[in-house]
């Protein structure tokens, strides 16, 4: 029989699993705090359990459900990206975020997605599988071990990686229950945010959770005609569904939304965009980020000139939106998601297996290289989601 992960485990399923060893059920709470609170890498240094039980435990259970197959750390050392094989080779990619106060995880929820938004590169790749809740227990932990280990810990969890977190709901919120739970890692519900391309039934069975997460929302356009383009989920769920959806979890939940607005040139960001967006979010209690579009190998949509996102955001200002604009973040080490697994020379798929899609364009071999001949620098804005904040009217840093 294959090893289950551990972390697949609520603490009372170990309990159970415990008893019927006959062991005591504080063990289970003893090894709980081994996994998901210690900065130990294997059953074998749970010092406090008999040698006996540490030997059948590492012969039943994984201690770990993935394992690092590249590292890649930005310049300014803000945040470090890893490519990580699963147990059946694929591959899926997390980032550590480190601001003044908070290190934040960035999580995937699938290996790959099946919505295809052109611009992003997760997207360009095609849908391989659902993530199991211990595979995104196990993205949060490696960085949490590390971070415990230097004598510091992961403050925040967004669900901005690869895939779309509301179609694999029931993995996802058993791994929340698991981060946010006081017998295992303790998080606060209130620092994990869900980012969703705007999948109604998943927003409206949020509204439903006790747990008060925060919600992100993929605008990125502010009419039907473009966000059917920008983001297809959109044929399925238009604004006219979208927006009331998002109401209705305010309502619910008394949580203000976050609306994502990727801003790309001569695409979406003209003044009458601003105004539009303006007019759609009028009287919604939501704060919206703007974020120059990160460079992808898949598509050629560019980030706009420096001034157009200044008088997009004042725009919407004016319209009483509250928004800020995101500076990008680790474009050096590949920063959007999917990007260091789609140029790894690792692959993303088990040996055999196709490709579900080609890439729109060949490659430059090294993001930088590529905005170099574009010739930004690699603090200009262009990031997803991997960023500094700017409040409106803080300039540009
Ligand atoms: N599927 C979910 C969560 C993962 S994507 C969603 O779409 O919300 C997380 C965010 O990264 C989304 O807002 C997505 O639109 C954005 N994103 C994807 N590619 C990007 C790029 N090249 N530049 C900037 N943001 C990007
Ligand atoms: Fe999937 Fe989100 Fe990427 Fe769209 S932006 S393809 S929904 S991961």
């Amino acid at each position: 029989m294959p090893k289950i992960p551990i972390t697949g485990l609520t603490l009372k399923e170990l309990e159970g699993v415990l008893a019927a060893w006959g062991e005591p059920a504080y063990r289970a709470k003893q090894i709980a705090d081994w996994v998901y609170r210690k900065p130990v890498q294997g059953f074998a240094e749970m010092t406090n359990l008999s040698l006996a039980l540490r030997e059948r435990l590492a012969g039943e259970f994984l201690f770990q459900s993935l394992a690092p197959v590249k590292e890649v750390t930005s310049r300014g050392r803000n945040s470090t990206k890893v490519l990580f094989r699963l147990e059946d080779g694929r591959t899926i990619e997390s980032v550590l975020m480190f601001y003044e106060k908070r290190r934040t995880v960035c999580v995937s929820s699938q290996v790959g997605c099946a919505f295809g938004c052109p611009l992003c590169t997760t997207g360009a790749c095609g849908f391989e599988r659902n993530l199991t809740a211990a595979e995104i227990i196990d993205q949060v932990l490696f960085f949490s071990r590390r971070l415990r280990a230097a004598e510091n810990a992961v403050t925040n969890v967004v669900f901005m990686g690869m895939g779309e977190p509301l179609v694999n709901f029931d993995a996802v919120w058993r791994a929340i229950e698991s981060l946010v739970s006081p017998d295992l890692l303790g998080l606060g519900a209130r620092r994990i945010t869900i980012s969703t391309s705007g999948i109604v039934p998943g927003i409206k069975r949020l509204a439903q959770e006790k747990l008060q997460v925060n919600l992100a929302v993929s605008l990125h356009a502010p009419n039907n005609a473009l966000r059917d383009k920008l983001v297809p989920p959109n044929r399925m769920y238009p604004i006219e569904k979208l927006i009331p959806a998002c109401q209705q979890y305010y309502e619910a939940t008394h949580r203000r939304i976050t609306f994502e607005y990727v801003l790309i040139k001569d695409v979406n960001d003209s003044p009458q965009h601003a105004i539009e967006l303006g007019n759609l979010l009028r009287g919604i209690n939501c704060y919206v980020n703007l974020i120059p579009v990160n460079p992808s190998d898949y598509s050629d949509f560019r980030a706009p000139p420096r001034a157009r996102v200044e008088a997009f955001s004042e725009l919407l200002a004016r319209h009483h939106v509250a928004n800020t604009v995101r500076l990008r973040r680790g474009l050096d080490i590949e920063a959007g998601c999917g990007q260091l697994r789609a140029r790894s020379a690792e692959g993303h798929r088990p040996a055999g297996e196709k490709p579900r899609s080609r890439p729109k364009k060949p490659r430059a071999s090294n993001p930088s290289d590529a905005a170099r001949k574009r010739g930004e620098s690699s603090s200009a804005p262009g990031s997803r989601g991997h960023e500094k904040r700017h409040r409106r009217g803080d300039g540009w840093g």
